[in-house]
């Protein structure tokens, strides 16, 4: 499923396809980056503003790429401590990319850890029940220029911010993939995408700072692990036995634990550095003890880092998240394994917070009219 825009965007181009469109043009081989450094180091918002580029140049550029395939329609700063962009592509699809300034015990907001989550397509086909991305079903997969311009776009409100300097991404702690849509079924395009961020052309951010975050497709998973840029993973995975799992992530029935949890050792494996495992706790889902206790057991048997998310609760959904007592018992279990687990409990800053509940929003409000 593909949108093909009227001009492509940028921010799909890598160093090597844009020096390739450029010498078909005669243009001298330093062209590619100095238009790639307007683009991303000095943000250039439009091609006028590219000024040592030869006029004729900046009409061709004109004509043929779109330079921001992606208008901020909201900004939903919240009290607390999280930036919600809802963009808009060209075809009217909505997205969300959320900055996350989590303060840290002690230190100011400044010093804060600051986390950025993109999307990966509009809507999601993965039907988990309790996820407010898949509620509609998917609409289409992102570009990978698409899936950049979201990082542009953070770089724009985070240079309206301090605007003494352009910020660096690199400022950012984290970058996690883990907005709306599942990303490693929109593979190529999230790779090329990265790769973009990592470069030193383009965003310059450094790939193990990058978590993907995959409700466990396992055959893609297994390719990700090949990938050179040895970017981090992370599995939703929500249940600790295939009856639960299945319940409320239909891809356990394609994927259960039984090839989940080998390919999870694997990527770990191939890349020494430990893989996470995300549990949202729902109740009466899979918030009991038994499921803490298989949950320690895979946990332990993979090595791998636990992320304890209570549930968001999902208007239409009848899903909620247990008592602070129930999640502090759950995590006790674990706890007591010696397993590395966090448990999140502040509401606002949430990551998962963010999984398409404001694009959903925004969508209900356009159908009613109001
Ligand atoms: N499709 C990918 C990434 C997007 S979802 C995946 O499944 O991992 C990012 C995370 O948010 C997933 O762990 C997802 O299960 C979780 N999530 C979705 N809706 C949520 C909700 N209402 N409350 C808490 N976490 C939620």
């Amino acid at each position: 499923m593909k949108f093909v825009p009227k001009k492509p965007p940028l921010t799909g181009e890598t160093l090597d396809s844009l020096t390739a469109l450029l010498a078909a043009r005669g243009e001298p081989a330093f062209r590619a980056k100095q238009i790639l450094g307007w683009l991303y180091k000095r943000r250039a918002r439009s091609w006028d503003a590219m000024t040592d580029l030869p006029k004729a140049l900046r009409s061709w550029l004109d004509e043929t790429f779109s330079l921001m395939p992606a208008t901020l329609v909201l900004n939903r700063h919240s009290a607390d401590v999280t930036d919600k962009l809802l963009l808009e592509l060209e075809d009217g699809s909505l997205i969300e990319t959320v900055i996350i300034r989590a303060p840290q015990e002690g230190v100011g907001l400044d010093r804060s850890r600051k986390t950025i989550c993109i999307s990966t397509q509009v809507g999601c086909a993965m039907a988990c029940a309790f996820c407010a991305s898949g509620l509609a079903g998917l609409k289409r997969d992102l570009s990978a220029g698409e899936i950049v311009a979201q990082l542009l776009q953070v770089c724009y409100c985070e240079d309206a911010r301090t605007p003494r300097a352009k910020a660096e991404l690199a400022s950012f702690d984290n970058i996690v993939v883990m907005g709306m849509g599942e990303p490693l079924a929109n593979y190529d395009a999230l790779i090329e995408a990265l790769t973009t961020l990592n470069a030193d052309w383009g965003l310059g951010f450094g790939a193990r700072r990058i978590t993907i975050s995959t409700s466990g497709l396992v055959p893609k998973m297994l390719k990700l692990a090949e990938e050179p840029l040895g970017f981090r993973l992370a599995v939703s995975l929500h249940g600790a036995t295939d009856e639960v799992r299945s319940r409320i992530m239909p891809v356990n029935k394609a994927y259960p634990l039984a090839k989940l949890i080998p390919a999870v050792r694997a990527f770990s494996e191939r890349h020494g550095r430990m893989v996470t495992l995300e549990f949202i706790l729902i109740e009466d889902v899979n918030d009991s003890l038994e499921q803490a206790a298989k949950l320690r057991d895979i946990a332990g048997d993979v090595h791998a880092h636990v992320n304890l998310i209570p549930y968001n609760t999902v208007d239409g959904l009848p899903w909620r998240r247990p008592g602070v007592e129930r999640q502090e018992a759950f995590a006790e279990v674990l706890r007591r394994a010696d397993l590395s687990v966090t448990l999140r409990r502040e509401k606002g800053h949430d990551i998962a917070a963010a999984c398409g509940q404001l694009r959903l929003k925004t969508e209900k409000k356009r159908e009613t009219g109001t």
